[in-house]
């Protein structure tokens, strides 16, 4: 008959219907970084009994219910004691075993009268027919309230004694144990000394599970604030998940005091916010996320993210775009681009200082974020430009290219400080369009074809253009000296200053501003956001060296004013890089000696023999160059003027083979068949340089030809001698 009866208990579950816990997050190394409220605002941390330490869940047993593994959810003994003290009047004290207080906090029942009782009793019967002994442990461990809004033993080892409820020891387990039965009245609290009674409790366990020793019972609580040191990221996780996380929870600690120290000396300017992100671009893994400077400062709108906001980048994507001009063979680092007033049919660019520098060399031009050189890039490079670039990226664009127009280079398009990051990522990385990573050890799942954005070479190359000069002493530690390549943006108007910056395989993005979008003339990526961008490398120990260039990336000698090939008359040369068979290497032809008559100043032809003609070597810039240089204040040397026909065609090498406009078959199968190139040269000339289709081919000696393996189709040669004077054939190659 009973057991008929305990086979027609009805179900349950084991938890309640709506029990919701926290959010538990860890770092990439497995320490808890957040706990959140669950959604009745209690810390519960869903815990397995094996994560649970042994003194624990035996402390727990000798206090509250010795028999709990020998009784079938009530204990008739003492329920018996407890009726007959009833009976006489006196508390015999609970009778309850672990099971019913379980069935009590399960079915939120009230115990202090009979029929609460009675219901407490027939929960239990029903939770240990349904459940094992260990489950129900396992429930009540996780559910028992241990003072404030802290229930369980794993949300109150963190609050109590500041650690994982796997390390407690015996002192611990032993004062936690007190606190469910009187959790209001025993609760540790900051400053006030603990009720004897709780510490003679304490003793009388200690005494009970055999460990008399008097100095245990009296603990000392090392409380603790809930951990959460990723307020931003944490909400972005649905509630109860446990999830270990990229973030690594030493340099998030690091940046946040680094990011606050900062603001503090900043506070006079007016500047008070600031978002970062710290990532490990192999993997993608976001080491560090900062939202704002303080989640809990209603001041500065701390609640809003500001990793998530998207606003005007200002230089930020100009990086890409030169980039593409590498890859493209429009420049090299050492190009010389105008910085030019320009004049488009309805915008007029400027740059951020309405200074114009004349003709600049392409690192310079971009580390200095000159607008003009890079508006001017806009308008060549072929493809889809650096609209295109961003939408391979998988960047959100909200309008077609033609809404930003050649402003984009300028950060027309709003970006993200997470889309940022995930640009730099790639730049510093594979070149690969890939999300940035916030689980650890999650490898984001894309089967599609995968192409680097830019060339290993134009990576290479676009940081090393970058590296930032200025050796600061804040970021050699000890021996070791790191390289970090830093752009910094600034929005128009001042609204945002920006930095982002690489060194070996870190990155790290910086913004400073404020949420409500107000201008601050302080806010100017330079001088703003790349001190906080460095200090931020230095403090988190992450420079690195810049690595060797890879293969492709060659470097020469090259003319230091022009960053060409250097001639016999260029008197300064400089160590470049550039990328080998792509990037518009040619012979300086701005460097170039004519004979000038000293009595007359005029130039004459080189063959004079007046005793007054001497030889002189004079830049021959380009009308457009010289007007630059004079509107930048720095006009250069006229070539003086003369009376004869000098340097006149008939000087400039001349083509003999191939013949312009000829088609020429050639045998597709020998490896010794190819297109003849020979010239005649003027007397003088030692060296001719070949082009072919706007690429360098070859430099032979005047009279010596060269045999052009790889020509094909329509084929425009250029040759140049080495006073600069060139001339050029068009020719059709068919290959049998
Ligand atoms: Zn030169």
């Amino acid at each position: 008959m009973l057991l008929f009866l305990w086979y027609m208990i009805p179900a349950c579950s084991l938890y309640k219907e709506d029990a919701s816990w926290s959010t538990v997050l860890r770092d990439r190394h497995g320490e808890i970084i957040y706990v959140g409220l669950a959604k009745d605002d209690r810390y519960r941390i869903k815990t397995p009994l094996q994560k649970i330490h042994p003194s624990m869940i035996q402390s727990t047993l000798a206090y509250e219910d010795e028999h709990f593994f020998s009784h079938p959810g009530v204990n008739p003994l003492s329920v018996l004691r407890a009726l007959v003290g009833q009976l006489q009047g006196v508390s015999r004290g609970g009778g309850s075993t672990l099971t019913m207080q379980y069935a009590r906090l399960r079915f939120d029942l009230k115990t202090n009268h009979m029929s609460g009782k009675l219901e407490q009793m027939l929960r239990a019967f029903q939770l240990e027919r349904h459940f094992t002994k260990e489950q129900i442990l396992e429930a009540y461990l996780n559910s028992a309230p241990y003072g404030g809004n802290v229930e369980g033993v794993a949300a109150a080892s963190y609050r109590w004694c500041d650690k994982e409820c796997a390390n407690l020891n015996t002192q611990e387990s032993v004062a936690l144990v007190m606190l469910p039965q009187r959790p209001a009245a025993r609760m540790p609290r900051v400053g006030r000394e603990e009720l004897a009674s709780t510490i003679s409790a304490r003793q009388r366990l200690l005494d009970k599970i055999n460990l008399s020793d008097s100095m245990l019972a009296d603990y000392a609580w090392q409380t603790q604030r809930m951990p959460n040191a990723i307020p931003h990221l944490a909400r972005q996780f649905p509630a109860g998940e446990e999830r270990q996380l990229s973030i690594d929870a030493s340099v998030q600690q690091r940046a946040q005091e680094t990011v606050r120290d900062y603001l503090i000396r900043q506070k006079e300017l007016g500047v008070t916010n600031a978002s970062i992100m710290i990532i490990d671009s192999p993997t993608r893994e976001v080491l560090s996320y900062i939202g704002s400077a303080d989640f809990f400062d209603d001041q500065i709108e701390g609640q809003n993210d500001g990793v998530k906001a998207r606003r005007s980048p200002g230089s930020l994507y100009k990086p890409f775009l030169y980039g593409l001009a590498l890859d493209q063979g429009l420049i090299h680092p050492n190009s010389l681009l105008a910085d030019a007033p320009l004049h488009f049919r309805d915008y007029n660019p400027e740059n951020n200082e309405r200074d114009f520098l004349g003709p600049v060399k392409a690192s310079d031009a971009l580390k200095r974020s000159r607008n003009l050189p890079a508006i001017r890039l806009m308008n060549q490079v072929q493809g889809g430009g650096l609209y295109g670039y961003l939408q391979t990226a998988g960047f959100r664009l909200d309008h077609p290219a033609s809404h930003y127009g050649l402003s984009l280079a300028l950060g027309s398009a709003p970006a993200s400080l997470e889309e940022v990051a995930q640009l730099y990522s790639s730049l510093a990385a594979d070149g690969l369009a890939a999300p940035l990573q916030y689980i650890h050890h999650e490898v984001a799942s894309n089967n599609s074809v995968k192409l680097p954005l830019l060339s290993a070479a134009a990576r290479w190359l676009l940081r090393d253009m970058l590296v930032d000069d200025q050796r600061d002493p804040l970021l050699n530690h000890g021996s070791r000296i790191g390289e970090i390549s830093i752009k910094t943006g600034t929005s128009q108007g001042y609204h945002d200053a920006w930095a982002a910056g690489i060194s070996g395989r870190y990155v790290i993005v910086v913004w400073l501003g404020n949420f409500d979008n107000h201008s601050n003339p302080a806010l100017k990526g330079r001088t703003m956001a790349a001190p906080l961008l460095k200090q931020l490398f230095a403090t988190c120990h992450l420079t690195q060296k810049l690595p060797p260039p890879p293969a492709g990336v060659s470097h020469a000698e090259l003319c230091a004013v022009s960053g060409m090939i250097p001639c016999q008359h260029c008197q300064h040369q400089q160590q470049a890089w550039f990328i080998e068979g792509i990037s518009p290497i040619v012979p300086c032809d701005l460097h170039r000696q004519i004979w000038v008559n000293q009595r007359t100043g005029k130039r004459v032809a080189s063959n004079s023999r007046d005793p007054d003609v001497k030889a002189e070597v004079r830049e021959f810039w380009s009308q457009e160059f010289l007007d630059l240089f004079r509107q930048a204040g720095m006009p250069r040397r006229a070539i003086p003027p003369s009376n004869e026909v000098i340097l006149a065609q008939a000087d400039a090498p001349h083509i003999t083979s191939p013949m312009n406009g000829n088609v020429y078959e050639i045998e597709q199968s020998t490896r010794e068949s190819g297109l003849i190139c020979k010239a005649d040269a003027a007397p003088g000339v030692t060296r001719l340089f070949w082009f072919a289709n706007g690429k360098f081919l070859a430099s032979t000696a005047a009279g010596e030809s060269y045999i052009w393996h790889e020509a094909e189709g329509v084929c425009q040669i250029h040759l140049m001698d080495d006073r600069g004077l060139s001339t050029s054939v068009k020719v059709n190659v068919e290959r049998k």
